[in-house]
């Protein structure tokens, strides 16, 4: 038997009896009966070199998940010397992981069968079930609740964060109904109040709780035209990460993710613009003056998702991308752009202590 590179960990040590084959695995045929678990490129495994019953035994394991691997090897012929040494590959690759626990851990809607499943697939031990119970656990506070705003947050309850803070008084517009949150109903209520009511209504508590008291784990601020330093104040010196978002004429720019202390910072951006363009603050503070920038629809879906995307990412231990970035997301065509951003040696943002 033979075998491809394979980009996963090793299986966690555990009782072999305990291991099954991940969820979520597909199981499929190559040419002259190799069989490949996998087509992400990150882990796919091909095993070469295999009798029909083992074959069908691994087939066996993707289908059905009930019986253990020994069981399955028994039942479909494989002798007990090839089982061995099939598992063995098979857990170095990182295609076994102790099965799931019955209980209930997440509070997303559906108890995120979906997502779990999903999110599996990132750990070594493909417990998505845990990576959503961390993010039931985490605060994200929400700044400018317009339509990307109120749709990052659809976003990030849907995935299953437990508690959302929301902060935007002004009232909802016209222009905010359409994709997003808002409902013809809800045009005139302040924009937290109405997402508030919207979001409990989907999930009441203590499903998802909304405008308690708790520290964010990470917080969303939503701007236009132009980012304002100054607003990001607090959460630097309270060491909170942060995202930030600005709507502008035709794109919008999601990031930097600010780990305070730690990465660039709004102000390092600033700073950075000021140096591209001397005018840049006077540009900037007529910018930031001018009525809220509106939200086109593709803009929106794409630019809240990518935002969701990366706080969700730093909620689950990853390092997102827009550390240290900007994604750029213009029309007509919406495909992100990676524009880096260092830290600005006048800024001295990370002499602040994390
Ligand atoms: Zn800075």
């Amino acid at each position: 038997m033979s075998t491809s590179r394979t980009g996963r960990p090793a299986s966690l040590p555990s009782p072999r009896a305990a291991l099954r084959l991940r969820p979520g695995t597909p199981v499929v045929m190559r040419s002259d009966g190799a069989v490949q678990c996998g087509a992400d490129p990150r882990w796919a495994l091909v095993l070469d070199g295999l009798s029909p019953a083992e074959t069908s035994w691994l087939r066996d394991l993707s289908d059905r998940r009930h019986v253990t691997p020994e069981q399955s090897a028994t039942r479909r012929g494989v002798a007990p010397a090839r089982r061995e040494l099939i598992l063995d590959v098979l857990a170095r690759a990182g295609m076994l992981v102790p099965p799931a626990p019955a209980r209930r851990t997440s509070l997303a809607p559906g108890e995120a069968a979906a997502d779990a499943r999903v999110l599996g697939t990132l750990r070594t031990d493909g417990a998505g079930l845990a990576t959503l119970a961390g993010r039931g656990a985490a605060t994200v506070a929400l700044a400018g609740l317009g339509r990307i705003g109120a749709a990052i947050a659809l976003l990030v309850a849907a995935a299953g964060v437990g508690r959302l803070v929301l902060h935007d008084p002004q009232p909802v517009q016209t222009t905010d109904v359409g994709l997003g949150a808002y409902g013809e109903q809800d045009v005139g209520d302040p924009r937290d109040v109405a997402l508030a009511r919207l979001l409990n209504r989907r999930s009441p508590p203590p499903d998802i709780q909304v405008n308690g008291d708790a520290e964010p784990d990470v917080a969303v601020v939503v701007e236009s035209r132009a980012a304002l330093p100054a607003r990001f104040t607090r959460l630097m010196s309270a060491a909170v990460p942060h995202l930030s978002v600005v709507a502008r004429e035709a794109d919008v720019a999601v990031g930097p993710l600010v780990r305070p202390g730690r990465s660039a910072c709004v102000a390092c951006l600033d700073a950075e613009r000021a140096d591209q363009d001397r005018d840049w603050p006077l540009v900037a503070a007529q910018l930031r003056q001018g009525p809220e920038q509106l939200q086109e629809s593709s803009l929106t879906a794409l630019a809240a998702a990518t935002a969701a995307g990366q706080v969700l990412a730093q909620l689950d231990g990853h390092r997102p991308t827009a550390v240290g970035t900007c994604l750029e997301i213009a029309l007509p065509d919406c495909l992100p752009r990676v524009r880096k951003l260092d830290p600005h040696p006048r800024c001295g943002c990370l002499a602040i202590a994390p």
